[in-house]
């Protein structure tokens, strides 16, 4: 299991709860129906039936204009997979995806292009995915030159506004890839996730691979964006940390599939899933005072060309019984714990579970 790092973006990053925008009437910017994504493997033999892996289980959830998601799970349980299928570079095996009241789950062509103009992406290595022949202000500028509306000097304005609103000045425009820090490279990659004005960035580790010095500077950096351009996040980690601090709303993914769902603060202080609890219990907090029980997960991530029947948690939860190993759980409310419509939980027995300690 990844352990969370305990990066300490500013205590205002981004409010929990209720977003910068108004309550109820907020735009329905996303909605995730069923989504499932398998990918055929290459079969033993001949005769042998063909397998899959299952990336990607009926995951369902929303997201209103103005929120931020955390998803969240261990090395190759399918958050990756899932955030590729949100953005279409995958296409989905079953399940919709809707964007702004629009069904984009198998679109192609001219209706792809377009559709993606509201959603872009923020890669976790910024060197990766920059081009290194380009100047920085040719990299921002590459999208609006690849839709073709802006002439030449119209482009580099905005090119050289977005760099500037990310931290950058006009002479580090004029600068290539490998003569910026990890961390002014990922600004350079927020500045061109933002050149075609989108609704939506979907983020994978987008801070894992720098410094943990530069680490809170880019998240307050996403912060503050959001607040400016009202933009929605969908949040890739295992950084439990980054979640607490950055996000609304957090999907607990095991396994392809979501465990536990609501609101950040919720889950943080009423964890009902024991894969929560255990993750929560490995963040490491400076508080001696702080009572601290490890919940032992045994072994590691089944494999997901042959998951576990039932509750895929089942051969590392040390409360399975009969029913986890034949019955996959729902993901249900717990009114009758006094919990929020909105925290759901995968579980057959969380309602058995001895209490947990929150963490916040
Ligand atoms: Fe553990 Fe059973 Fe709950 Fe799965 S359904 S998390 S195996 S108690």
């Amino acid at each position: 299991m990844n352990h969370p790092t305990a990066s300490q973006p500013r205590a205002d990053a981004l409010p929990h709860g209720a977003a910068p925008v108004e309550g109820d009437a907020r735009e329905m910017l996303l909605e995730i129906d069923r989504l499932s994504m398998r990918y055929p493997v290459r079969s033993r033999g001949f005769l042998q039936p063909r397998q899959y892996v299952h990336a990607v289980n009926d995951v369902s959830f929303s997201l209103r204009q103005g929120d931020t998601l955390g998803i969240v799970g261990e090395s190759g349980c399918g958050k990756t997979t899932l955030a590729r299928c949100i953005l279409r570079l995958h296409e989905p095996t079953e399940g919709r995806i809707t964007l702004r009241g629009r069904d984009i789950t198998h679109i192609q062509g001219r209706e792809l292009r377009e559709a993606r103009r509201d959603m872009q992406f923020v890669f976790q290595d910024p060197y990766a995915s920059l081009d290194p022949r380009l100047r920085a202000i040719e990299l921002v500028r590459e999208p609006l030159d690849a839709l073709g509306r802006m002439t030449r000097a119209e482009a580099d304005a905005r090119a050289l506004a977005l760099l500037e609103k990310v931290g950058l000045s006009r002479a580090q425009a004029r600068q290539f890839p490998h003569q910026f820090s990890g961390g002014q490279r990922q600004r350079i990659g927020l500045a061109r996730a933002l050149a075609l004005n989108p609704r939506l960035v979907v983020a994978d580790e987008p801070v894992s691979a720098l410094d943990v010095s530069v680490r809170a500077q880019i998240l307050n950096l996403m912060a503050d964006l959001r607040r400016e351009f009202g933009l929605s996040y969908v949040i890739i980690s295992h950084d439990l940390a980054i979640i607490e601090h950055v996000c609304d709303q957090v999907a607990i993914v095991y396994l392809g599939r979501i465990v536990e769902y609501g609101p950040v603060e919720q889950i943080f202080r009423h964890p009902q899933h024991p894969y929560t609890r255990a993750l929560l219990e490995s963040i490491p907090r400076p508080d001696p005072t702080r009572r601290r029980r490890e919940l032992d997960i045994l072994g590691d991530l089944p494999n997901p060309v042959s998951p576990p029947p039932g509750c895929a948690f089942n051969p590392r939860c040390p409360y399975a019984q009969d029913v986890c190993r034949s019955t996959v759980p729902a993901l249900a409310e717990r009114r009758d714990a006094g919990l929020p419509g909105s925290h759901r939980v995968a579980c057959h027995l969380a309602a058995e579970l001895p209490e947990a300690v929150g963490v916040v």
